[in-house]
């Protein structure tokens, strides 16, 4: 499908202090909704296929026994093969475009015993894709009937209120601590910072967490300046990697506290700001004791599996393709990034079915 109906993109009132702007982000009740694939939204995309009327009703399930077999739908497989006196033949584009061959001369050639069944022929434009959602299979069967097979959690994702009201307290305060993650290093620099400095400027901030057990495992903040690929999720994967013996670079300048990879003296802020998040990880078992123990893998997880991404803004290309890599399970961010943004500005990363991976992503914090 070619276009897509996104919200659009909501500016902070510019008149808020920055504490307003955080408290805003954690008080606020609004929803959060999924960024989902334009396939969950209109236009419909159609295929132009050829559709014969039938000369005798009677022989309809024979007449369609007979074209399934001979002439199969292949990737139109969601489209019922008759409607009324009405026969899905075939896609157009099947026809030999060179020899400017008819679909008579078509159904003679592929199926000719039934080559005096149809009254006449007709071109219609039908659903190429199969409906997801309720709404589109009602509005694909005003033109064709189609096979539907109803996704509740997908119909809940796509619609309003997906999370609850204790869900969304959480969220929104992860979200909160990004952001004081952002004030925490941006104020090093500045003071008095004003919300333009956390929404404006081109940085980021990322929070891991473990939604199982509700704890931050780890915290990052942009280091671009000093290092090119050391974007803030580029960071927090790194650091997810030492809470589970790994991790490549070199941060012996930071003292880690708890057993989350967090900054000591950010560590602190951010308790002081937040008294009721809790901090760590879980402890790492290595794959042989699990094996040993006949422990199943998620009880120490494999970089990011099942942990949930809160950022201050959409991450690049870079940043969600290594989210993906690293497993994440849902990816939440509040500002938009236009000129760079894989997951919902520029493209919707997530939803590129060939990729062996798919996060959730949610938005609109703000
Ligand atoms: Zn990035």
């Amino acid at each position: 499908m070619s276009e897509t109906t996104e919200p659009p993109l909501k500016k902070p009132k510019m008149a808020e202090t920055v504490d307003s702007f955080i408290q805003n982000i954690i008080c606020s009740t609004n929803d959060i909704h999924a960024v989902v694939s334009n396939d969950f939204s209109y236009p419909i995309a159609f295929t132009k296929v050829y559709v014969g009327q039938v000369r005798n009703v009677k022989e309809l399930s024979k007449i369609i026994t007979i074209l399934n077999e001979k002439l199969p739908l292949k990737e139109l497989q969601h489209l019922k093969r008759a409607r009324k006196k009405e026969v899905l033949l075939c896609p157009v584009r099947y026809l030999n475009v060179a020899t400017q061959q008819s679909i008579q001369e078509y159904i003679e050639e592929k199926v000719n015993e039934l080559r005096d069944s149809f009254e006449y022929f007709k071109v219609m434009g039908l659903p190429s894709l199969p409906p997801k959602l309720k709404w589109q299979h009602t509005e694909y069967t005003k033109i064709w009937s189609c096979n539907f097979h109803p996704n509740d959690y997908l119909e809940r994702l796509c619609g309003k209120g997906f999370f609850n009201s204790e869900e969304l307290t959480k969220h929104r305060c992860y979200m909160g601590v990004a952001f004081e993650v952002a004030r925490y290093y941006l104020s090093k620099t500045k003071t008095p910072l004003d919300v333009s400095d956390l929404t404006l400027s081109n940085i980021n901030a990322t929070v891991v967490v473990d939604p199982l057990l509700n704890l931050v495992v780890t915290v990052a903040f942009d280091n671009r300046e000093c290092h090119p690929v050391q974007h803030s999720a580029m960071l927090a994967i790194d650091n997810v990697a030492k809470t589970q013996n790994g991790g490549a670079w070199n941060t012996d300048n930071i003292e880690y506290v708890t057993s989350g990879a967090i900054d000591k003296s950010l560590f602190l802020y951010l308790k002081s700001k937040f008294p009721d998040v809790k901090f760590g990880a879980r402890n790492y078992v290595s794959k042989e004791v699990l094996d040993e123990n006949k422990m199943s893998a998620s009880e120490s997880p494999y970089l990011c599996t099942g942990y949930y991404i809160y950022m201050i803004r959409e991450p690049c290309f870079m940043c969600a393709m290594g989210l993906v890599h690293a497993r994440a399970n849902r990816v939440f961010f509040s500002l938009n990034n236009e000129t760079q943004g894989a997951l919902c500005s520029k493209t919707k990363l997530h939803c590129v079915p060939s990729l062996n991976h798919h996060f959730e992503v949610f938005t609109e914090f703000l």
